[in-house]
């Protein structure tokens, strides 16, 4: 059996299944195929729709999904090895660093650490600039400030 899409002069589409694949040659020029909408018998074989069966698709979408990770993964590595770099790791004392550094008790630095949300919140109140860092963007921090 197979399967063809058909459209009528009327552009109505319908699905007829034949025994085989000439079976549509032999039959229409004979008005032997008419449209179930109108009934014309002016019928052609429509476009076959792309046959991608869904575990085709699921895979794709899991390669597009590896390979958005892979770029997100490597585009935070970039910004974690920067903040590395630039930025001094004060762990858990994070909060009263930056305090410090907001109140001019401590010289002008780029700072990064732990802060309860709590804490964050408190920095937030005071004016402290801080910004969250999201998990994936944290650098391993030396802890040397423990
Ligand atoms: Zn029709």
């Amino acid at each position: 059996m197979i399967k063809y899409t058909l459209i009528c002069d009327a552009d109505h589409e319908f699905e007829v299944w034949f025994s085989k694949s000439s079976d549509f040659d032999d039959q229409a020029p004979k008005g032997l195929i008419a449209c179930p909408y109108c009934g014309s018998t002016q019928v052609e074989k429509g476009i076959m729709a792309p046959n991608v069966s869904t575990s085709r698709k699921k895979e794709a979408a899991a390669i597009q999904r590896q390979k958005a990770m892979t770029m997100m993964n490597k585009a935070a590595e970039k910004i974690r090895k920067e903040i590395a770099e630039n930025c001094d790791y004060v762990g858990k004392t994070f909060a009263s660093e930056a305090r410090a550094i907001h109140y001019g008790e401590k010289p002008e630095r780029a700072i990064y650490g732990e802060a309860t949300p709590k804490e964050a919140a408190d920095l937030h109140d005071e004016g402290v600039g801080i910004a969250p860092l999201p998990n994936i963007l944290s650098p391993k921090g030396k802890s040397k400030a423990n």
